[in-house]
């Protein structure tokens, strides 16, 4: 038995880049308010400003259309209800009041649909196939000048299926409907093209790909107006307001430049571990059932079903034998709920309990691998003993 433990879980959070250490290091040490006048606060402004365009670079997108945020959470809250109420003004009942959205978003976007739909606001949710791609053909029939947004996400963060963003972006461009992405998953994982043309905004988070917790961007066309959040200096386009955190845009720009060049040599690799990972699952466990698109999928996810068994129960035993992964879904008020992602896919709810997801990082090795499938077999023995009356209580 060794002490060394397996972190699997780099969808949640990942490393810090020793770079963007450095670089958070570096700014923090100064003093200085970006929006001061005197040196210090220019000094600040110049790092905010260099950082912007670095990653404006890197994405291929103009510096002014970097609306830098508190992360994922904030950019996708930003887009979702900006965009909804620009359409439908509060209380006044705007000529664009629809929505429409993915099943399977992130709970960032997904709660901020359902909660503009408790006010009043229309919402229409896109049916997804077994694998979670979203019907195009219905997304087609139903975008009309009367929808204020269409929001998809560009890989799902549990089951790890790509969507036909491109098409989805075409569709809305001809429609004239704003299109809003959730790429948070997407960086540093797949090539991604924000010059697409129908592409409106895109949610993009720092923590994801090694910089601090509590910066991230929203990519913003630069003709896309939206109304903000929050009110205050307009720091950000006067879309955003609020201090912004040089120290940590300077380390996400970092992370984003190492993201974007380092982007295919990560996924070959990570591509190459999740595939052995899947087959070495499968082999031990043949009734696992793997979830989502195989093809069209995020390099480094590995999301599978053992049927019979409580997700948190095999959670908790992986870790207990040194390996940490997480279940893909929220759990709230400690009762694990199925995941909506499973659910909107066509997985019965109590099977979809039943589901791990691990993911890797581009510093993810073989023998993180081998670790788990050394480590698999007893603990699916244990939690299929200690799961199965739980499971049958419930049914
Ligand atoms: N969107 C997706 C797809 C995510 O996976 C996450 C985080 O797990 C978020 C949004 C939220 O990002 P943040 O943690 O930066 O708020």
């Amino acid at each position: 038995m060794t002490d060394r433990r397996v972190y699997l879980d780099h969808a949640a959070t990942t490393r810090l880049l020793p770079a963007a250490a450095q670089a958070w290091a570096a700014a923090a040490a100064q003093v200085g308010n970006p929006s001061s006048l005197h040196t210090s606060g220019r000094r600040a402004r110049r790092l905010v400003e260099e950082s912007r365009e670095s990653i404006a670079e890197d994405l291929g997108v103009r510096p002014s259309e970097v609306v830098f945020t508190s992360g994922g959470t904030e950019a996708d809250n930003l887009a979702v209800k900006g965009f909804a109420w620009l359409g439908d003004p509060l209380g006044r009942q705007g000529s664009r009041r629809r929505i429409l959205a993915s099943p399977i978003e992130h709970h960032a976007v997904l709660d901020a649909v359902l909660w503009l739909q408790e006010q009043g606001q229309p919402v229409e949710w896109i049916p997804v196939d077994a694998l979670g791609r979203v019907d195009l053909d219905y997304l087609q029939q139903h975008l009309d000048s009367d929808v204020a947004l269409c929001t998809v996400m560009w890989a799902n963060n549990e089951v790890g299926t790509v969507q036909p963003v491109a098409d989805i972006a075409a569709a809305c461009r001809e429609a004239g409907v704003p299109f809003h992405s959730d790429a948070v998953q997407a960086l540093g994982a797949l090539p991604l093209d924000l010059t697409l043309p129908g592409l409106t905004s895109v949610a993009l988070s720092g923590h994801k790909i090694g910089a601090p917790v509590g910066v991230g961007a929203l990519i913003l066309d630069r003709d896309a107006a939206l109304v903000p959040l929050q009110h205050g200096g307009g720091q950000e386009r006067e879309v955003r307001s609020g201090t912004v955190d040089a120290a940590s845009i300077a380390a996400f720009a970092v992370a984003v430049h190492e993201a974007v060049t380092e982007q295919v040599v990560s996924a070959a690799h990570m591509a190459m571990l999740r595939d052995r990972l899947i087959e070495g699952i499968t082999g031990l466990a043949p009734d696992a059932v793997v979830n989502g698109d195989l093809v069209d999928r995020l390099p480094g996810n590995v999301h599978v079903t053992f049927p019979g068994c409580e997700g948190d129960a095999l959670l908790m035993l992986l870790d207990a034998a040194g390996v940490e992964c997480s279940t893909g879904s929220a759990c709230t008020s400690g009762i694990p709920e199925p995941s909506h992602v499973l659910i909107a896919m066509g997985v019965d709810p109590r099977t979809a309990r039943g589901s791990l997801r691990f993911s890797l990082s581009r510093n993810s090795t073989d023998a993180d691998v081998d670790r788990v499938l050394e480590v698999l077999p007893a603990v699916l023995d244990r939690a299929a003993r200690a799961s199965s009356p739980r499971l049958r209580s419930r049914v």
